[in-house]
């Protein structure tokens, strides 16, 4: 019987994704998602690709505890990817109450449902924010984290914390409790996630940002068809080859394959430790300066783009050292960045109906 799959925030732009290729692998997949940052656009998009138009999808919000347990006890559930959370760091720090009590409740309570119906294996979506700024590059997972500098990244931190704890003290139980089939056992895979950029090749799936896109690309698409004047480039004085940062950006199909290889490794009794954290990222280092140059090429077109101030918060680099992942995983990110900006660019006309 195929393994079931809950990817809690399915219907958003990694879960969407994500559940495109859990499919594709050949797993059972239930999606929950509040549709609180999303329509049903990628939903639709998913059951398109996938030619599966009965996925099921429960309308929920993970910080109901009583919703997350009726989820658990309606499915079987044999590994939960859990993407339900708040995103945007600037308003994570305008309003820490409304971050910590989401992140962090829908969290507990899907990993508290993991456990008392029988046990399970919880992937993570966490981020590379962790390692803040670092003059250690590639950051490896060994790499110290840094202390947040949001209430965004802090969920992270936590979140990554709780599962190790979750998964030490349901290891322990294990110990006292041999021999029962499943006998609420919680592994945690955390996946470090570098910056995951573009949309699937279809141009069915994508990324919706709400109002102002504060990323990079959204906002260098949106720039393209028109919705915006211009990019501003964040700080040209920079110590990088060209003043502009760096970052590690990931195609996110790429990104979404790695999901599907550590759920594998999960469900196939392959961990090494109960708790494990992979680098999800490329290895390779681009500029602001040297995307936009690509996306400009590879589209054949012009942006318009001006240097501005630096952004507060801002790290001046940071890439992966994605070899575990690749050795581990088995796992390697594939798409070339013109391949990625080509795909995001198709996304953004297809939104416009172009
Ligand atoms: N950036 C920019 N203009 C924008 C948005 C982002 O120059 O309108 C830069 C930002 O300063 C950073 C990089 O693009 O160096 C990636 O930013 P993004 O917000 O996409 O991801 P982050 O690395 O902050 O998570």
């Amino acid at each position: 019987m195929a393994k079931r799959v809950l990817v809690s925030g399915g219907a958003g732009y990694i879960g969407s994704h994500v559940t495109v290729e859990l499919i594709n692998a050949g797993y059972e997949v239930v999606v929950a998602d509040n549709m609180s940052n999303c329509d049903l656009t990628c939903f639709e998009g998913v059951k398109k690709i996938t030619g599966k138009e009965d996925i099921p999808f429960e309308k929920m919000d993970c910080c109901d505890d009583a919703a997350v347990n009726a989820l658990f006890s309606k499915y079987r559930i044999d590994a939960v990817i859990h993407f339900a959370a708040f995103k945007a760091v600037g308003e994570s720090v305008a309003e820490p109450i409304k971050y910590y009590r989401n992140n962090l409740d829908s969290f507990l309570n899907i990993l508290e449902a993991a456990k008392t119906h029988g046990g399970c294996n919880v992937l993570f979506s966490s981020s590379a924010t962790v390692y803040g700024e670092t003059d250690r590059l590639p950051v490896t997972e060994q790499s110290p984290r840094q202390p947040a500098t949001s209430p965004y990244g802090n969920t992270k931190q936590i979140c990554e914390d709780i599962l190790r704890d979750v998964v030490k003290a349901t290891a322990s139980c294990d110990a006292m409790e041999p021999g029962t089939d499943r006998n609420g056992t919680v592994k945690g895979i955390a996946l470090r996630y570098f910056n995951p950029i573009g949309a699937h090749p279809s141009a069915l799936i994508g990324e919706l940002p709400r109002g102002v896109p504060n990323n990079l690309v959204p906002f260098i698409t949106q720039t393209a068809i028109g919705k915006r004047e211009c990019l501003s480039i964040f700080g040209n004085d920079y110590p990088t080859p060209d003043g502009t940062c760096q970052r590690d950006y990931i195609d996110i199909v790429d990104l979404a394959k790695a999901h599907v290889a550590a759920v594998g490794r999960m469900l196939d009794g392959k961990m090494k430790e109960s708790y494990e954290i992979f680098n999800v990222g490329t290895g390779r280092p681009v500029s602001v300066l040297e995307l936009v140059n690509a996306f400009e090429k590879v589209n054949n077109l012009k942006l318009n783009y001006k240097f501005a101030p630096r952004r507060p918060g801002d790290v001046t680099a940071i890439w992966a050292d994605p070899t575990l992942a690749n050795r581990e995983l088995g796992w390697k990110a594939g798409r070339s960045i013109e391949d990625t900006l080509a795909a995001a660019w198709a996304w953004e006309k297809h939104l416009a109906g172009k």
